[in-house]
Protein backbone atom coordinates (compact mmCIF):
# COMPACT_ATOMS: atom_id res chain seq x y z
CA UNK A 1 0.00 0.00 0.00
CA UNK A 2 1.18 3.44 -1.20
CA UNK A 3 -0.89 6.18 0.47
CA UNK A 4 -1.24 9.51 -0.92
CA UNK A 5 -3.05 12.91 -0.70
CA UNK A 6 -5.34 13.79 -3.17
CA UNK A 7 -7.06 17.44 -3.34
CA UNK A 8 -10.43 17.00 -4.61
CA UNK A 9 -13.60 19.30 -5.69
CA UNK A 10 -17.09 18.29 -5.18
CA UNK A 11 -19.84 20.28 -7.00
CA UNK A 12 -23.43 19.71 -6.04
CA UNK A 13 -25.36 20.55 -9.52
CA UNK A 14 -29.08 20.68 -7.99
CA UNK A 15 -27.45 24.68 -6.82
CA UNK A 16 -25.85 25.84 -10.27
CA UNK A 17 -27.51 28.47 -11.57
CA UNK A 18 -25.47 28.95 -14.57
CA UNK A 19 -24.07 31.93 -13.88
CA UNK A 20 -20.80 31.76 -15.50
CA UNK A 21 -19.29 33.44 -12.68
CA UNK A 22 -16.70 30.78 -12.01
CA UNK A 23 -15.61 30.70 -15.56
CA UNK A 24 -15.34 34.50 -15.57
CA UNK A 25 -13.36 35.10 -12.58
CA UNK A 26 -11.16 32.25 -13.42
CA UNK A 27 -10.51 33.86 -17.00
CA UNK A 28 -9.37 36.99 -15.14
CA UNK A 29 -6.92 35.34 -13.02
CA UNK A 30 -5.33 32.52 -15.43
CA UNK A 31 -5.94 32.85 -19.09
CA UNK A 32 -6.69 36.92 -19.89
CA UNK A 33 -3.64 36.94 -22.10
CA UNK A 34 -2.59 36.34 -25.75
CA UNK A 35 -2.57 33.21 -27.37
CA UNK A 36 -5.41 32.07 -24.45
CA UNK A 37 -8.65 34.00 -26.01
CA UNK A 38 -10.32 31.37 -26.77
CA UNK A 39 -9.83 29.14 -23.40
CA UNK A 40 -11.95 28.55 -20.83
CA UNK A 41 -10.06 26.50 -17.58
CA UNK A 42 -13.41 26.28 -16.02
CA UNK A 43 -16.29 26.19 -18.69
CA UNK A 44 -20.18 25.73 -17.46
CA UNK A 45 -22.48 23.67 -20.19
CA UNK A 46 -25.67 23.29 -20.25
CA UNK A 47 -27.18 19.56 -20.46
CA UNK A 48 -28.11 18.01 -22.81
CA UNK A 49 -26.03 20.22 -24.84
CA UNK A 50 -22.33 20.19 -27.32
CA UNK A 51 -20.33 21.36 -24.67
CA UNK A 52 -16.81 23.19 -25.15
CA UNK A 53 -15.32 22.32 -27.50
CA UNK A 54 -18.37 21.22 -29.29
CA UNK A 55 -18.64 17.53 -28.94
CA UNK A 56 -15.68 17.16 -26.92
CA UNK A 57 -17.52 13.62 -25.31
CA UNK A 58 -17.27 11.77 -28.80
CA UNK A 59 -14.34 9.96 -28.12
CA UNK A 60 -14.37 7.74 -31.75
CA UNK A 61 -13.68 10.92 -33.07
CA UNK A 62 -11.29 12.35 -30.50
CA UNK A 63 -9.92 9.29 -29.05
CA UNK A 64 -9.62 11.13 -25.45
CA UNK A 65 -8.26 8.54 -22.63
CA UNK A 66 -7.89 4.73 -22.17
CA UNK A 67 -8.83 1.76 -23.74
CA UNK A 68 -8.28 -2.02 -21.62
CA UNK A 69 -6.12 -4.14 -23.52
CA UNK A 70 -7.13 -7.56 -23.99
CA UNK A 71 -4.21 -8.76 -21.50
CA UNK A 72 -5.96 -6.33 -19.50
CA UNK A 73 -3.63 -4.13 -19.59
CA UNK A 74 -4.37 -0.13 -20.37
CA UNK A 75 -3.39 1.59 -23.34
CA UNK A 76 -3.87 5.04 -24.82
CA UNK A 77 -6.88 5.21 -26.96
CA UNK A 78 -5.41 7.57 -29.00
CA UNK A 79 -2.67 5.20 -29.72
CA UNK A 80 1.07 4.21 -28.31
CA UNK A 81 4.64 5.39 -28.46
CA UNK A 82 4.87 4.36 -32.41
CA UNK A 83 1.78 5.53 -33.36
CA UNK A 84 3.01 8.72 -31.47
CA UNK A 85 6.64 8.93 -32.92
CA UNK A 86 4.74 8.93 -36.43
CA UNK A 87 2.23 11.35 -36.24
CA UNK A 88 4.66 13.95 -33.59
CA UNK A 89 4.81 16.90 -36.63
CA UNK A 90 1.11 16.52 -37.82
CA UNK A 91 -1.34 15.02 -34.62
CA UNK A 92 -4.51 14.32 -36.46
CA UNK A 93 -7.18 14.12 -33.93
CA UNK A 94 -7.09 18.01 -32.87
CA UNK A 95 -10.13 20.35 -32.07
CA UNK A 96 -9.28 23.35 -34.23
CA UNK A 97 -10.78 26.91 -33.77
CA UNK A 98 -13.68 25.41 -34.91
CA UNK A 99 -14.42 23.09 -32.50
CA UNK A 100 -13.67 25.25 -30.08
CA UNK A 101 -14.64 28.87 -31.28
CA UNK A 102 -13.13 32.23 -32.82
CA UNK A 103 -12.88 34.68 -30.09
CA UNK A 104 -13.74 37.97 -30.78
CA UNK A 105 -14.41 41.64 -29.31
CA UNK A 106 -16.04 44.53 -30.48
CA UNK A 107 -14.64 47.69 -31.92
CA UNK A 108 -15.79 50.09 -29.69
CA UNK A 109 -14.08 53.03 -31.48
CA UNK A 110 -16.47 53.53 -33.88
CA UNK A 111 -19.14 54.37 -30.68
CA UNK A 112 -16.91 57.23 -29.70
CA UNK A 113 -14.86 58.34 -32.75
CA UNK A 114 -17.75 57.76 -35.22
CA UNK A 115 -18.75 61.60 -37.26
CA UNK A 116 -21.98 62.95 -36.35
CA UNK A 117 -24.86 61.23 -38.69
CA UNK A 118 -28.25 59.49 -39.35
CA UNK A 119 -27.38 56.28 -38.58
CA UNK A 120 -26.72 54.80 -34.94
CA UNK A 121 -23.26 53.81 -34.86
CA UNK A 122 -22.59 49.96 -34.28
CA UNK A 123 -19.68 47.77 -32.52
CA UNK A 124 -19.31 45.16 -35.07
CA UNK A 125 -17.31 42.24 -33.85
CA UNK A 126 -13.62 42.10 -34.53
CA UNK A 127 -12.22 38.37 -34.30
CA UNK A 128 -9.01 38.39 -31.42
CA UNK A 129 -6.60 35.86 -33.96
CA UNK A 130 -7.18 37.96 -37.23
CA UNK A 131 -8.27 40.95 -36.12
CA UNK A 132 -10.43 41.53 -39.12
CA UNK A 133 -14.68 42.07 -38.57
CA UNK A 134 -16.27 38.65 -38.49
CA UNK A 135 -19.51 37.07 -37.75
CA UNK A 136 -19.70 35.67 -34.60
CA UNK A 137 -21.78 31.90 -34.93
CA UNK A 138 -20.90 29.87 -31.80
CA UNK A 139 -19.15 30.82 -28.60
CA UNK A 140 -17.86 28.67 -25.50
CA UNK A 141 -21.59 28.33 -24.02
CA UNK A 142 -23.15 28.61 -27.19
CA UNK A 143 -25.96 26.34 -26.12
CA UNK A 144 -26.53 28.08 -23.11
CA UNK A 145 -30.11 27.11 -21.54
CA UNK A 146 -30.88 24.68 -24.40
CA UNK A 147 -30.44 27.62 -26.93
CA UNK A 148 -28.42 25.26 -29.34
CA UNK A 149 -29.03 22.29 -30.99
CA UNK A 150 -29.33 19.80 -28.34
CA UNK A 151 -29.77 16.37 -30.10
CA UNK A 152 -26.13 16.17 -31.19
CA UNK A 153 -25.57 16.00 -27.69
CA UNK A 154 -23.14 12.72 -28.10
CA UNK A 155 -24.72 11.17 -24.71
CA UNK A 156 -27.99 11.89 -25.92
CA UNK A 157 -27.60 10.33 -29.24
CA UNK A 158 -26.81 6.97 -27.14
CA UNK A 159 -30.36 7.03 -25.46
CA UNK A 160 -33.83 5.71 -27.11
CA UNK A 161 -35.98 8.28 -28.41
CA UNK A 162 -38.42 7.83 -25.57
CA UNK A 163 -35.96 9.01 -23.18
CA UNK A 164 -34.76 11.91 -25.48
CA UNK A 165 -38.40 12.92 -25.52
CA UNK A 166 -39.08 12.66 -22.34
CA UNK A 167 -35.86 14.42 -21.05
CA UNK A 168 -36.20 17.05 -23.60
CA UNK A 169 -39.31 18.14 -22.48
CA UNK A 170 -38.42 17.46 -18.67
CA UNK A 171 -35.53 20.05 -17.47
CA UNK A 172 -31.99 21.30 -18.27
CA UNK A 173 -29.23 21.34 -15.93
CA UNK A 174 -25.58 22.99 -15.86
CA UNK A 175 -22.38 21.27 -15.61
CA UNK A 176 -19.38 23.40 -14.45
CA UNK A 177 -16.42 21.62 -15.47
CA UNK A 178 -12.69 22.09 -14.76
CA UNK A 179 -9.26 19.68 -15.14
CA UNK A 180 -10.28 16.83 -13.60
CA UNK A 181 -6.58 16.45 -11.69
CA UNK A 182 -6.94 12.52 -12.18
CA UNK A 183 -5.43 10.05 -10.72
CA UNK A 184 -4.50 8.12 -13.69
CA UNK A 185 -4.32 11.10 -15.71
CA UNK A 186 -3.68 10.21 -19.66
CA UNK A 187 -2.66 13.74 -20.20
CA UNK A 188 0.50 13.18 -18.25
CA UNK A 189 0.97 9.51 -19.94
CA UNK A 190 0.65 11.48 -23.32
CA UNK A 191 3.25 13.98 -23.42
CA UNK A 192 6.48 12.91 -25.29
CA UNK A 193 8.77 15.63 -23.38
CA UNK A 194 7.82 14.67 -20.23
CA UNK A 195 6.65 18.13 -18.96
CA UNK A 196 3.29 17.09 -17.61
CA UNK A 197 3.32 15.99 -13.96
CA UNK A 198 1.17 14.81 -11.67
CA UNK A 199 2.20 16.55 -8.24
CA UNK A 200 3.38 13.93 -5.58
CA UNK A 201 1.83 16.25 -2.42
CA UNK A 202 -1.94 17.15 -3.50
CA UNK A 203 -2.12 15.12 -7.20
CA UNK A 204 -2.47 18.81 -9.27
CA UNK A 205 -1.82 18.18 -12.46
CA UNK A 206 0.44 20.61 -13.96
CA UNK A 207 2.75 21.39 -17.21
CA UNK A 208 6.17 22.23 -16.72
CA UNK A 209 6.15 25.52 -19.39
CA UNK A 210 10.45 25.03 -19.62
CA UNK A 211 9.80 21.40 -20.82
CA UNK A 212 6.68 21.43 -23.01
CA UNK A 213 7.32 21.25 -27.03
CA UNK A 214 3.87 21.82 -28.00
CA UNK A 215 3.22 18.42 -29.53
CA UNK A 216 0.04 18.53 -28.08
CA UNK A 217 -0.61 15.29 -27.55
CA UNK A 218 -1.27 15.79 -24.00
CA UNK A 219 -4.98 18.19 -25.70
CA UNK A 220 -5.69 14.49 -27.54
CA UNK A 221 -4.82 12.50 -24.52
CA UNK A 222 -6.86 14.51 -22.32
CA UNK A 223 -10.71 12.98 -22.77
CA UNK A 224 -12.43 15.94 -21.35
CA UNK A 225 -10.61 18.05 -23.43
CA UNK A 226 -8.75 20.06 -20.64
CA UNK A 227 -5.50 20.86 -21.85
CA UNK A 228 -5.24 23.72 -24.09
CA UNK A 229 -2.95 24.85 -26.87
CA UNK A 230 -0.98 28.16 -26.57
CA UNK A 231 -1.13 29.90 -29.33
CA UNK A 232 1.44 32.97 -28.61
CA UNK A 233 4.09 30.68 -26.89
CA UNK A 234 3.42 27.59 -28.55
CA UNK A 235 3.16 25.61 -24.80
CA UNK A 236 0.10 23.53 -23.80
CA UNK A 237 -1.46 25.42 -20.49
CA UNK A 238 -4.30 23.87 -18.31
CA UNK A 239 -6.36 24.57 -15.18
CA UNK A 240 -3.64 24.68 -12.15
CA UNK A 241 -6.47 24.00 -9.33
CA UNK A 242 -5.29 27.15 -8.21
CA UNK A 243 -2.27 25.65 -6.72
CA UNK A 244 -0.62 29.13 -5.47
CA UNK A 245 -3.72 29.31 -3.08
CA UNK A 246 -4.13 25.68 -2.34
CA UNK A 247 -0.51 26.14 -1.25
CA UNK A 248 -1.86 28.59 1.61
CA UNK A 249 -4.83 26.67 2.07
CA UNK A 250 -7.15 29.33 -0.22
CA UNK A 251 -9.85 27.68 -2.03
CA UNK A 252 -9.49 27.66 -6.02
CA UNK A 253 -10.93 31.12 -7.49
CA UNK A 254 -14.16 29.19 -9.49
CA UNK A 255 -14.69 27.69 -5.72
CA UNK A 256 -14.07 31.20 -3.81
CA UNK A 257 -16.50 33.00 -6.28
CA UNK A 258 -19.06 30.22 -6.84
CA UNK A 259 -22.57 32.32 -6.71
CA UNK A 260 -24.52 29.16 -5.74
CA UNK A 261 -21.72 28.14 -3.04
CA UNK A 262 -22.01 24.51 -4.62
CA UNK A 263 -18.15 23.42 -4.81
CA UNK A 264 -16.12 21.92 -2.00
CA UNK A 265 -12.84 20.95 -1.51
CA UNK A 266 -10.99 18.87 0.97
CA UNK A 267 -8.43 16.19 0.48
CA UNK A 268 -8.60 12.10 -0.27
CA UNK A 269 -6.38 9.29 0.83
CA UNK A 270 -5.78 6.54 -1.79
CA UNK A 271 -3.77 3.54 -2.25
CA UNK A 272 -1.62 4.98 -5.36
CA UNK A 273 -0.30 0.75 -5.58
CA UNK A 274 -4.01 0.22 -6.59
CA UNK A 275 -5.07 2.99 -9.24
CA UNK A 276 -3.62 1.11 -12.20
CA UNK A 277 -5.77 -1.86 -11.05
CA UNK A 278 -8.79 -0.06 -10.45
CA UNK A 279 -8.67 1.60 -13.49
CA UNK A 280 -8.72 -1.48 -16.20
CA UNK A 281 -11.49 -3.20 -14.88
CA UNK A 282 -13.01 -5.26 -17.42
CA UNK A 283 -16.65 -3.99 -17.00
CA UNK A 284 -17.06 -0.34 -17.47
CA UNK A 285 -19.71 -0.17 -15.35
CA UNK A 286 -17.53 -1.59 -12.40
CA UNK A 287 -15.33 1.63 -12.80
CA UNK A 288 -17.02 3.85 -10.37
CA UNK A 289 -17.11 1.24 -7.07
CA UNK A 290 -13.22 0.32 -8.47
CA UNK A 291 -12.24 3.87 -7.97
CA UNK A 292 -14.30 4.29 -4.35
CA UNK A 293 -12.48 1.48 -3.52
CA UNK A 294 -9.01 3.19 -4.17
CA UNK A 295 -9.89 5.87 -1.37
CA UNK A 296 -9.21 5.30 1.81
CA UNK A 297 -10.87 5.92 5.45
CA UNK A 298 -8.75 8.43 7.03
CA UNK A 299 -10.68 7.60 10.61
CA UNK A 300 -9.39 4.06 10.22
CA UNK A 301 -5.70 3.68 12.86
CA UNK A 302 -4.04 1.37 10.52
CA UNK A 303 -4.83 3.50 7.90
CA UNK A 304 -3.35 7.06 9.73
CA UNK A 305 -1.08 5.25 10.42
CA UNK A 306 0.46 4.29 7.22
CA UNK A 307 -0.23 7.80 6.00
CA UNK A 308 1.98 9.26 8.57
CA UNK A 309 4.66 6.92 7.87
CA UNK A 310 4.28 7.52 4.03
CA UNK A 311 4.81 11.29 5.21
CA UNK A 312 1.97 12.41 5.21
CA UNK A 313 2.15 15.36 7.83
CA UNK A 314 -0.37 15.08 10.71
CA UNK A 315 -2.38 18.30 9.62
CA UNK A 316 -3.04 16.76 6.59
CA UNK A 317 -4.53 13.83 8.28
CA UNK A 318 -6.77 15.80 10.43
CA UNK A 319 -7.83 17.22 7.20
CA UNK A 320 -8.81 14.25 5.44
CA UNK A 321 -10.85 13.41 8.32
CA UNK A 322 -12.93 16.66 8.27
CA UNK A 323 -12.69 16.60 4.52
CA UNK A 324 -16.59 17.53 2.99
CA UNK A 325 -15.40 15.58 -0.24
CA UNK A 326 -14.98 12.14 1.61
CA UNK A 327 -18.07 12.83 3.44
CA UNK A 328 -19.72 13.10 -0.24
CA UNK A 329 -17.75 11.19 -2.19
CA UNK A 330 -17.12 7.74 0.01
CA UNK A 331 -19.50 8.01 2.97
CA UNK A 332 -22.58 9.39 1.70
CA UNK A 333 -21.93 8.73 -2.06
CA UNK A 334 -24.11 11.14 -3.63
CA UNK A 335 -21.10 12.52 -5.60
CA UNK A 336 -19.68 11.19 -8.87
CA UNK A 337 -17.01 10.91 -11.21
CA UNK A 338 -17.69 12.29 -14.29
CA UNK A 339 -17.50 9.74 -17.54
CA UNK A 340 -15.49 7.18 -15.25
CA UNK A 341 -15.44 5.08 -18.78
CA UNK A 342 -12.10 7.07 -19.76
CA UNK A 343 -10.76 5.15 -17.16
CA UNK A 344 -8.99 8.17 -16.11
CA UNK A 345 -10.19 8.47 -12.33
CA UNK A 346 -11.09 12.17 -12.07
CA UNK A 347 -11.03 13.48 -9.15
CA UNK A 348 -13.79 16.21 -9.34
CA UNK A 349 -17.02 15.05 -8.49
CA UNK A 350 -20.98 16.08 -9.35
CA UNK A 351 -23.64 15.48 -6.71
CA UNK A 352 -26.11 15.22 -9.32
CA UNK A 353 -29.52 17.58 -9.95
CA UNK A 354 -32.55 16.41 -7.93
CA UNK A 355 -35.10 19.70 -8.41
CA UNK A 356 -36.25 19.29 -11.21
CA UNK A 357 -38.22 16.30 -9.89
CA UNK A 358 -39.49 17.91 -7.19
CA UNK A 359 -41.02 20.59 -9.22
CA UNK A 360 -42.84 18.00 -11.85
CA UNK A 361 -43.89 16.12 -8.93
CA UNK A 362 -45.51 19.57 -7.14
CA UNK A 363 -47.05 20.08 -10.93
CA UNK A 364 -48.95 17.36 -11.18
CA UNK A 365 -50.42 17.91 -7.81
CA UNK A 366 -48.23 15.87 -5.47
CA UNK A 367 -46.56 16.75 -2.80
CA UNK A 368 -43.00 17.10 -3.99
CA UNK A 369 -41.23 16.47 -0.81
CA UNK A 370 -42.64 13.51 0.75
CA UNK A 371 -40.24 10.37 0.43
CA UNK A 372 -42.44 7.92 -0.89
CA UNK A 373 -43.29 9.79 -3.70
CA UNK A 374 -40.08 11.22 -4.46
CA UNK A 375 -38.78 7.27 -4.52
CA UNK A 376 -41.32 6.23 -6.76
CA UNK A 377 -40.41 9.01 -9.64
CA UNK A 378 -36.87 8.38 -9.59
CA UNK A 379 -37.67 5.14 -10.92
CA UNK A 380 -40.51 6.12 -13.61
CA UNK A 381 -40.98 9.45 -14.43
CA UNK A 382 -37.48 10.61 -14.25
CA UNK A 383 -36.42 8.30 -16.83
CA UNK A 384 -33.14 10.68 -17.35
CA UNK A 385 -32.06 8.73 -14.71
CA UNK A 386 -30.23 7.02 -17.79
CA UNK A 387 -29.16 10.31 -19.26
CA UNK A 388 -27.04 11.00 -15.54
CA UNK A 389 -26.19 7.58 -15.55
CA UNK A 390 -24.27 8.18 -18.91
CA UNK A 391 -22.65 11.00 -17.89
CA UNK A 392 -21.81 9.91 -14.29
CA UNK A 393 -21.47 5.67 -13.84
CA UNK A 394 -20.92 4.62 -17.48
CA UNK A 395 -24.45 4.20 -18.45
CA UNK A 396 -25.09 2.21 -15.01
CA UNK A 397 -28.31 3.53 -13.11
CA UNK A 398 -27.82 2.23 -9.68
CA UNK A 399 -25.46 4.95 -8.71
CA UNK A 400 -27.13 7.85 -10.27
CA UNK A 401 -30.05 5.91 -8.17
CA UNK A 402 -28.62 5.77 -4.96
CA UNK A 403 -27.38 8.95 -4.96
CA UNK A 404 -31.10 10.55 -6.03
CA UNK A 405 -32.84 8.78 -3.00
CA UNK A 406 -30.34 9.77 -0.36
CA UNK A 407 -30.97 13.53 -1.34
CA UNK A 408 -34.88 12.72 -1.20
CA UNK A 409 -34.83 10.98 1.48
CA UNK A 410 -32.66 13.96 3.41
CA UNK A 411 -35.48 16.04 1.85
CA UNK A 412 -38.35 14.15 3.18
CA UNK A 413 -36.63 13.68 6.76
CA UNK A 414 -35.48 17.61 6.95
CA UNK A 415 -39.58 18.61 5.87
CA UNK A 416 -40.98 16.11 8.09
CA UNK A 417 -38.48 17.59 11.04
CA UNK A 418 -39.32 21.39 10.26
CA UNK A 419 -43.19 20.20 11.05
CA UNK A 420 -42.40 18.31 13.81
CA UNK A 421 -43.47 15.28 12.46
CA UNK A 422 -40.17 13.05 12.40
CA UNK A 423 -40.07 10.32 14.35
CA UNK A 424 -36.78 9.50 15.44
CA UNK A 425 -33.94 12.09 14.82
CA UNK A 426 -31.39 10.58 12.13
CA UNK A 427 -27.88 12.25 12.92
CA UNK A 428 -26.31 10.92 9.51
CA UNK A 429 -29.26 13.43 7.97
CA UNK A 430 -28.85 16.06 9.97
CA UNK A 431 -24.92 15.91 8.89
CA UNK A 432 -25.60 15.63 5.18
CA UNK A 433 -28.14 18.25 5.56
CA UNK A 434 -25.64 20.91 6.95
CA UNK A 435 -23.31 19.77 4.70
CA UNK A 436 -25.19 20.39 1.33
CA UNK A 437 -27.57 23.17 2.71
CA UNK A 438 -25.82 25.09 5.56
CA UNK A 439 -21.93 24.54 5.83
CA UNK A 440 -19.76 27.60 5.99
CA UNK A 441 -16.89 28.68 4.38
CA UNK A 442 -14.51 26.55 6.68
CA UNK A 443 -16.91 23.72 6.19
CA UNK A 444 -17.15 23.69 2.31
CA UNK A 445 -13.21 24.07 1.93
CA UNK A 446 -10.75 22.19 3.91
CA UNK A 447 -7.10 23.11 2.84
CA UNK A 448 -4.26 22.65 4.77
CA UNK A 449 -1.80 24.66 3.85
CA UNK A 450 1.51 23.20 1.81
CA UNK A 451 4.43 22.30 4.41
CA UNK A 452 7.05 23.89 2.18
CA UNK A 453 9.98 22.16 4.30
CA UNK A 454 8.74 18.50 2.74
CA UNK A 455 9.59 20.56 -0.72
CA UNK A 456 13.15 18.51 -1.24
CA UNK A 457 11.79 15.21 0.33
CA UNK A 458 9.01 15.53 -1.84
CA UNK A 459 10.79 15.33 -4.82
CA UNK A 460 11.87 12.02 -3.94
CA UNK A 461 8.33 10.53 -4.17
CA UNK A 462 6.94 9.15 -7.43
CA UNK A 463 3.84 10.11 -9.24
CA UNK A 464 0.90 7.87 -9.20
CA UNK A 465 0.97 6.80 -12.42
CA UNK A 466 2.16 3.36 -12.97
CA UNK A 467 2.24 3.50 -17.07
CA UNK A 468 0.71 1.24 -19.33
CA UNK A 469 1.26 -1.76 -21.81
CA UNK A 470 1.84 -3.89 -19.34
CA UNK A 471 3.37 -1.18 -16.31
CA UNK A 472 5.56 0.27 -18.52
CA UNK A 473 6.07 3.81 -18.06
CA UNK A 474 4.01 5.86 -20.27
CA UNK A 475 5.71 7.28 -23.12
CA UNK A 476 8.34 10.24 -22.25
CA UNK A 477 6.21 11.05 -19.44
CA UNK A 478 6.74 11.44 -15.71
CA UNK A 479 5.12 8.39 -15.08
CA UNK A 480 6.89 6.41 -12.13
CA UNK A 481 9.35 8.74 -12.44
CA UNK A 482 10.52 11.23 -9.72
CA UNK A 483 8.35 14.28 -9.60
CA UNK A 484 10.54 16.76 -10.83
CA UNK A 485 8.95 20.03 -9.59
CA UNK A 486 6.88 19.89 -5.96
CA UNK A 487 6.33 23.34 -4.80
CA UNK A 488 7.18 26.03 -7.52
CA UNK A 489 7.27 30.06 -6.40
CA UNK A 490 4.59 31.67 -6.70
CA UNK A 491 6.18 34.39 -8.82
CA UNK A 492 7.83 32.44 -10.41
CA UNK A 493 4.38 31.29 -12.29
CA UNK A 494 3.04 34.48 -12.41
CA UNK A 495 5.96 35.46 -14.50
CA UNK A 496 5.58 32.52 -16.73
CA UNK A 497 1.74 32.89 -16.99
CA UNK A 498 1.36 36.21 -17.53
CA UNK A 499 4.09 36.68 -20.14
CA UNK A 500 3.20 36.54 -23.75
CA UNK A 501 6.47 35.45 -25.69
CA UNK A 502 7.60 31.91 -24.70
S1 LIG B 1 -8.99 16.06 -16.88
FE1 LIG B 1 -7.53 14.41 -16.36
S2 LIG B 1 -6.69 13.78 -18.33
FE2 LIG B 1 -7.65 15.80 -18.66
S3 LIG B 1 -6.04 17.37 -18.34
FE3 LIG B 1 -7.04 17.04 -16.37
S4 LIG B 1 -5.79 15.45 -15.35
FE4 LIG B 1 -5.32 15.37 -17.53
S1 LIG C 1 -20.41 30.38 -10.23
FE1 LIG C 1 -21.33 28.54 -9.26
S2 LIG C 1 -23.54 28.82 -9.66
FE2 LIG C 1 -22.48 30.17 -11.12
S3 LIG C 1 -22.18 28.89 -12.97
FE3 LIG C 1 -20.33 28.65 -11.73
S4 LIG C 1 -20.69 26.78 -10.53
FE4 LIG C 1 -22.70 27.48 -11.29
Amino acid sequence: MRIMAQMAMVMNLDKCIGCHTCSVTCKQVWTNRTGMEYVWFNNVESRPGQGYPRRYEDQEKWQGGWKRTRNGGLKLKAGGRFKKLLTIFSNPTLPSLEDYYEPWTYDYRTLTDAPAGDDVPVAQPVSQITGRPMAVTRGANWDDALGGPVNQDPMLEKLNEQVKLEYEEAFLFYLPRLCNHCLNPSCVASCPSGAMYKRAEDGIVLVDQDQCRGWRMCVTGCPYKKVYFNHSTGKAEKCTFCYPRIEVGLPTVCSETCVGRLRYLGLLLYDADRVTAAASVADEQDLYQAQLDVILDPNDDVIAAAALNAGIPQDWLDAARKSPVYQLVKEYQVALPLHPEYRTLPMVWYIPPLSPMVNALAQTGHDGEAQGNLFGAIGSLRIPVEYLASLFSAGDPAPVTWSLQTLAAMRAYMSKKNLGEAADSDPAMDRLYRLLALAKYEERYVIPAAHTEQAHQLEEAVCSVAGYEGGEAAFGSDSGRPVPVSIESFHLTKERQTRDQP
